[in-house]
C-alpha cells in the first residue's frame, strides 16, 4: 500500500515524500479513501498513529479541488482541545499544503489576540482552533463560518473531559448544515456516541 494508491495527489504525493513517508499508517490507509469520497468518518485513534495527515491530507486535497471565487473564506474548521495540539496540527497543514494553494491559520487563548485577527482578515481556507478563542473571534466579527464545508473534531474525548461540549454545540450552530464531518477519539464513551450521533450523517466507522 502506497499514499498513491490511496487516491492523493501528486501535489500532496509530493510534500510526503518530501517529509520522508514511504507508507501510509493503518488510519491513513482506512480513512483517507473514506474522506475523499466525501463520507462522514467516526475514527478510532490515538496521538502517535498519524491520525493528523489521515484527515489532514484528504481534508487539503478536497479543497485544493474547489477552486474559490473572491474572497478566501474559512471552508474547513479543525477544532482540537488544546493550544499544544491546535499548534500541531496547523504544522501539519502547513507541512502538506507546501504544492497546494491552500491558506491556513490557528487561533488558540492565552496569547495576543491581535497577531491572529490580522491573520484571519487577510483570508484563509483553514482555520484550527480551540473553542474558546474560536468563539471569541467569531463573536467580534472577525471572520464568517457560513463557508464551512469541511468540520473536523480531533482528540473528542478530550474536548469532553475538558467541558468543551457547550462550545462546540454553539461552534456546530454557527456553521452550515451541508457539510463533511469527521470525528477522531481515543475513546469511546456513551457521550461521545451521543455528541457523533448528533452531527454525524451516516458515518463510516475506522479504526487505527
Ligand atoms: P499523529 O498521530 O498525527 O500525532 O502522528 C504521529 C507521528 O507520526 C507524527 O510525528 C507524524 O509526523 C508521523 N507520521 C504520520 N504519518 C506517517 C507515515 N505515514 N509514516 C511515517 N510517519 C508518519
Amino acid at each position: 500500500m502506497s499514499f498513491k494508491n490511496l487516491g492523493l495527489s501528486d501535489a500532496l504525493l509530493k510534500a510526503i515524500s518530501e517529509k520522508g513517508y514511504d507508507t501510509p499508517t493503518p488510519i491513513q490507509q482506512k480513512a483517507i479513501p473514506q474522506i475523499l469520497q466525501g463520507k462522514d468518518v467516526l475514527a478510532s485513534a490515538q496521538t502517535g498513529t498519524g491520525k493528523t495527515a489521515g484527515f489532514t491530507l484528504p481534508m487539503l486535497q478536497i479543497l485544493a479541488g474547489k477552486p474559490i471565487q473572491g474572497k478566501r473564506q474559512v471552508r474547513a474548521l479543525v477544532l482540537t482541545p488544546t493550544r499544544e495540539l491546535a499548534a500541531q496540527v496547523l504544522e501539519d497543514v502547513k507541512t502538506y499544503s507546501k504544492f497546494v494553494d491552500i491558506r491556513s491559520t490557528v487561533v488558540f487563548g492565552g496569547v495576543n489576540a491581535n497577531p491572529q485577527i490580522r491573520t484571519l482578515r487577510q483570508g484563509v481556507d483553514i482555520l484550527v482552533a480551540t473553542p474558546g478563542r474560536l468563539l471569541d473571534l467569531h463573536s467580534q466579527g472577525v471572520f464568517s463560518l457560513k463557508n464551512v464545508e469541511f468540520f473536523v473534531l480531533d482528540e473528542a474525548d478530550r474536548m469532553l473531559d475538558m467541558g468543551f461540549i457547550h462550545d462546540i454545540k454553539k461552534v456546530l450552530r454557527l456553521i452550515p448544515e451541508r457539510r463533511q464531518n469527521l470525528l477522531f477519539s481515543a475513546t469511546f464513551s456513551s457521550e461521545i456516541k451521543k455528541l457523533a450521533s448528533s452531527f454525524l450523517r451516516n458515518p463510516v466507522m475506522v479504526e487505527a
